[in-house]
């Protein structure tokens, strides 16, 4: 899931400086369940922001607003009759629902309130770990499930490097070598042959903007 995690209140206010009707959209996907962008985060960042706003006795006033989604246009078209009424969105999704929302209304400015940090799993509630950057050459079935992308600081599909040192990363000592787990969990499931195998680097050019289509 993709992971996000608010800007902080100086860059949000820099931004929007000059604008008097601001409108908050947040997103009940991803961004909601990271607690980065959903109903509650758009209460505060609006309770946030007005407070700020009185307190330098600026006319500007903040609202909220929370659609279901931001990478779907059914729900972008909810906004549709209240747009107009505002000078600027903050946007409380992700980069794509962001990007989606910019395009659905050209005409009204759009700024990021939050970062998009990862595609990541959840640790426990408020701590997420790094697992994909979507790639689009997944690797997965080769490295047992551990992706060297992400995990391995110098994203090696082939490794280790010369510098693990007892199980560790040589450029953070504190973190797991990747290539170590993918050896531990390859020889777990008898699969060594796999780390023997070179694997080719990555085709560039799956990283230009693509259109993806699921096909049945
Ligand atoms: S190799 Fe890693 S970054 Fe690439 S698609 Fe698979 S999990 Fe994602
Ligand atoms: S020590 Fe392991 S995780 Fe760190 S860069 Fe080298 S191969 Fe990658």
């Amino acid at each position: 899931m993709v992971k996000v995690k608010q800007k902080n209140l100086k860059e949000i206010i820099d931004a929007v400086q000059g604008y008097d009707r601001l409108l908050i959209v947040g997103c009940g996907g991803c961004a909601s369940v990271c607690l980065g962008g959903g109903q509650r985060e758009v209460d505060r960042l609006c309770m946030d922001l007005n407070f700020f706003f009185k307190s330098e006795n600026r006319p500007a006033r903040a609202t909220g607003y929370t659609l279901e989604r931001q990478c779907n246009p059914l729900f972008l078209e909810e906004l549709q009759p209240i747009i107009g009424n505002y000078d600027c969105v903050l946007s409380m999704a992700c980069g794509a629902g962001c990007q989606y929302l910019a395009e659905t209304y050209p005409e009204t400015p759009i700024f990021p309130a939050v970062n998009t940090v990862a595609i990541g799993i959840d640790r426990e509630i408020g701590v997420y770990e790094e697992r994909c950057r979507a790639c689009g050459a997944c690797v997965l079935g080769y490295t047992g499930g551990v992706c060297p992308v992400t995990r391995c600081a110098k994203g090696l599909f082939n490794g280790p490097c010369g510098g693990t040192n007892k199980g560790m990363c040589e450029v953070n000592p504190n973190v797991p070598c990747a290539w170590i787990e993918i050896y531990n969990r390859l020889k777990k499931q008898d699969r060594l042959d796999n780390i023997m195998k070179i694997t080719p680097a990555m085709e560039w050019q799956n990283q230009v903007q693509r259109t993806l289509v699921q096909e049945r």
